[in-house]
Formats: C-alpha cells, sequence, structure tokens
C-alpha cells in the first residue's frame, strides 16, 4: 500500500443515515482511505455531557432517550439491522448501566468513559453503514492505541506509544481492509478511557495521519472549508482554498471552530496535508493546509473566541522590581491556569483566560485569586470576546496596523496584543459589541 489518507467525519457529517450514506461515498471513491474517523453523531455529546452533570436519574434518563433515539433511528434505516443490533444493545446497556449504579456525582474519570458512548455508537454504526457498501472494513477501537496521560477530560496524547502501536496494530491491517476508528477518545497505560477535549476527533485523526506516516488528513465537516471568518457570524465570508499551517493554527488557537486547536500539531510535526470540506457537497472543494502555500497575504482571517475573562494584577511593588511576572506566572503555572494574551504597564500586568468548560478558567479557583491578591490588587472581568485578525507579517509591514486601526475606527478595545506573533494581532471586545466589530473588521479587510 503506498499512499494512505485518514478521513474524519463530524458530528453533522454522521448525525443520521442518510448524512452517513454521503460520508460512504465520500470514502468508497477514494481507495487511499483507509482509516476513517468519526465522531459521535450530532447532539450525542452534548447529551452524554448532560448524563454526566445532573444528578437525578430522571434528567439523565431524558438525555440517554435522546441518544437512543438517534442510535435507533440509524439502526433501523439500515439494510442489516441485525449485523449490529447485538453490538449496539450492549454499548446502550453499558451506558444504563452506568447511568444507574454510580453515586450521586460522577467523577472525572466516570465522566470520560460516558463521553465515550457517542463515538463507540457512531462507529459500529457507520462501519455497517460502509459494509453494506460491500466494503472490507472492521471497527476498530480507538483505545487500544491512541495512549493519552491520565488527564481526564483533557487527556494529552503520548505521540511515541501512539505510533508503535499503531504500527504494531493497524498498519498490517490496512491492506486488506478500511478501519473505521472513533475520534476523540483514547485510554491511559492503566487501560482507562480518556479524551481529548470537546471537538477533539480532528486531533485524533491527525494523530493517527502521523503515527500512519499518512500523506493526506482529511477533515469533512458542514462547510466547505476554512472560512476568511466563521460564516455564521457573516455572511461575506468566504472560503480560502490554501493557507499555512501558521496561520491555520493560529485560526484554531483562536476560536475558528472548524478545527480543534491541536490538530496542526501532528500535521506540522510529520509534514502531512491536510484537507477541510464538506461531506454535503465533496465536489465543491475544500481547503487545503499546507507547509508551502502560493500566496502568503497580510490578512487571511478573522477568528473570534467569546466568553474570555481578563484578570488586572496591579502592584506598586512592579515598579523597577525584578521577578514580579515571574510571581505571578507562578501563582498560574500551580492552579495548571493557561494564559492566551498578556500585557504589562509600569505596574500592573493583564492577561486572559478561555472560559469554555474544561479550559484554563475551570482552575481558576478562590484560592488562586487570593494568592493572586497576595501579589497586588486583582480585577477580574467577564464577557469579553477576543478578536484575532490572522495574516502574514503583520508584526512588521509598514501600513499594515494603520490600516487595521483605521478600520476599527469607532470600536471600543479593552486590550490589544500585537508584535509577539507575525501571524496575529489580537483584541479584546465586550461580548456584545463581538459579532458586529468582526462583520466591520471583515467588510474592511475582505470586501473593501
Ligand atoms: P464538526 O462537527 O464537523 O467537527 P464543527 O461544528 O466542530 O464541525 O466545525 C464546523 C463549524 O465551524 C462550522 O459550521 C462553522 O460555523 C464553524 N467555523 C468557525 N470559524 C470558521 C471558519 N473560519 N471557517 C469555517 N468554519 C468555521
Ligand atoms: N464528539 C466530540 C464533541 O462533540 C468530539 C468531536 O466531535 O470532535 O466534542
Ligand atoms: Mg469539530
Amino acid at each position: 500500500m503506498s499512499e494512505l489518507i485518514v478521513a474524519k467525519f463530524g458530528g453533522t457529517s454522521v448525525a443520521d443515515f442518510q448524512a452517513m450514506s454521503r460520508c460512504a461515498d465520500i470514502v468508497l471513491a477514494d481507495n487511499r482511505i483507509r482509516v476513517v474517523v468519526v465522531s459521535a453523531s450530532a447532539g450525542v455529546t452534548n447529551q452524554l455531557v448532560a448524563i454526566s452533570q445532573h444528578t437525578e436519574l430522571t434528567e439523565r434518563f431524558s438525555a440517554y432517550t435522546e441518544i437512543e433515539r438517534i442510535t435507533m433511528a440509524v439502526l433501523q434505516a439500515l439494510s442489516h439491522p441485525e449485523a449490529v443490533a447485538a453490538h449496539v444493545e450492549v454499548l446502550l446497556s453499558e451506558l444504563r448501566q452506568l447511568i444507574e449504579q454510580a453515586g450521586t456525582v460522577f467523577s472525572v474519570q466516570q465522566k470520560d468513559e460516558i463521553l465515550s458512548f457517542g463515538e463507540r455508537l457512531s462507529s459500529v454504526l457507520f462501519t455497517q453503514v460502509l459494509a453494506e457498501r460491500d466494503a472490507a472494513v472492521a471497527c476498530f477501537d480507538s483505545r487500544l492505541v491512541l495512549r493519552t496521560d491520565s488527564h481526564f477530560g483533557k487527556a494529552e496524547p503520548q505521540v511515541d506509544a501512539i505510533r508503535a502501536l499503531c504500527q504494531q496494530q493497524i498498519k498490517p491491517l490496512l491492506g486488506s481492509e478500511r478501519l473505521v476508528m472513533q475520534g476523540f477518545i483514547g485510554a491511559d497505560a492503566q487501560g482507562q478511557t480518556t479524551t481529548l477535549g470537546r471537538g477533539g476527533s480532528d486531533y485524533s485523526a491527525a494523530l493517527l495521519g502521523e503515527a500512519l506516516d499518512a500523506s493526506v488528513v482529511q477533515i469533512w465537516t458542514d462547510v466547505v472549508g476554512i472560512f476568511t471568518t466563521d460564516p455564521r457570524l457573516t455572511e461575506q465570508a468566504r472560503c480560502i482554498r490554501e493557507i499555512s499551517f501558521d496561520e491555520a493554527a493560529e485560526m484554531a488557537t483562536f476560536g475558528a471552530k472548524v478545527l480543534h486547536p491541536a490538530t496542526l500539531l501532528p500535521a506540522v510535526r510529520q509534514n502531512i496535508r491536510v484537507f477541510v470540506g464538506s461531506s454535503r457537497e465533496p465536489e465543491a472543494g475544500g481547503t487545503w493546509i499546507a507547509r508551502e502555500v502560493t500566496e502568503r497575504p497580510a490578512y487571511r482571517a478573522i477568528a473570534l473566541r467569546k466568553s474570555q475573562t481578563l484578570i488586572t494584577v496591579k502592584s506598586p511593588a512592579m515598579l523597577h522590581a525584578a521577578g514580579f511576572l515571574t510571581r505571578v506566572f507562578d501563582v498560574l503555572s500551580r492552579h495548571h491556569i493557561s494564559v492566551d494574551l498578556v500585557t504589562t504597564s509600569e505596574i500592573s500586568v493583564a492577561l486572559t483566560l478561555d472560559e469554555a468548560p474544561g479550559s484554563a478558567f475551570d482552575s481558576l479557583t478562590e484560592t488562586a485569586i487570593e494568592e493572586l491578591r497576595l501579589l497586588g490588587e486583582v480585577k477580574v472581568e467577564h464577557g469579553l470576546s477576543l478578536v484575532a485578525v490572522i495574516g502574514n507579517h503583520l508584526h512588521s509591514s509598514r501600513g499594515i496596523t494603520g490600516e487595521l486601526f483605521q478600520a476599527l475606527e469607532g470600536v471600543n478595545m479593552r486590550m490589544i496584543c500585537h508584535g509577539a506573533s507575525k501571524h496575529n494581532l489580537c483584541f479584546l471586545v465586550q461580548d456584545a459589541d463581538a459579532t458586529p466589530v468582526v462583520k466591520q473588521l471583515h467588510q474592511s479587510l475582505f470586501t473593501a
């Protein structure tokens, strides 16, 4: 087998039988696609999250019922449901047992176990959709090869172990059959189920692509590629045909949901080209993400991340004092708080955290704030949005920043970060202003 492609299908792409059939068309049209990574069907992970958070059995079971409905609808649409009905029932009954038996509150480890059922169900169903199209195909449990640490909820993949396990267990199978695998989930060295964080199936596909020396990783989703900004924010967003790893990674980091932020790390390490396209319209083309690109425009895209927290620590002791920042970051590091933006003045430092579940914000406990208070006056502000302009040479090009600030005339900015990266310029605005600001900026930078 010469060339290998890993294809990943997101939640809406495997939402129901019809959607799965469209994905099967894509897989079967290209014999190089040997590994297929699937997300949970749309909505299922949210229901599983609800199960893991609710304490009342009735609430847990109402979420379960929705998962069962989505699953059964696909099962019943198959030509041979009996081929997988028993497997599906085993999974559903395992899930029911977990729901019933657990104590009032689930541990982080139990939560990951619960969250894993979405991908475990969709992968069994999608394998059967392919099998009914005469494909030589098997469902393979990603947890056997996608080794992670034990940081439940946002586990860190162990790249060397993943490579060794994939080469041993997966590579030999690919000559004779395709494998359908679960995105998002892995297992630690003790075999306990872990997850890579919400939206992590993109990352799974890239990690598997890296471990199997794939030439391309395909991310099939509900948009025809990566756009100049989220197409849900403005009709003027347009598809980018080619983008560099650096720019796309900045986009993902700063909120372009189309890619999980870590997706491009394995692709960069192994120089694997990544394709993003729509499973509804595969003929519409898509976006290629690669190391080398033909054009590097000053402005490539605008990303938006809502719900940011801004922390300001102000202390006259910072004036001419060495080590103040070290002490601030020492507190943050001990509390596992990762910071996005930082600016400093003579006597203060301002930094931002993401409030999304599972992010740095969860670690911002009262204890952490109290420890910061020992260093100076602490102010915590919520309800802010981070807008990132992504492009090339943004740190140095004469005229570019002037043009950008002109485009932002009248915008009330809370904080600006510029200069650290040649690929982005970020600023904070109030959540309520975020969408109009992105529209205004997009209009000036991309359509003027
Ligand atoms: P999947 O379930 O296939 O992983 P996601 O919902 O995670 O799909 O990601 C696709 C969504 O990402 C799109 O529907 C779109 O609203 C959003 N998105 C945000 N920024 C961008 C962007 N710059 N280009 C394309 N899509 C974007
Ligand atoms: N199913 C998981 C989620 O909804 C992972 C993914 O879809 O990428 O977050
Ligand atoms: Mg996604």
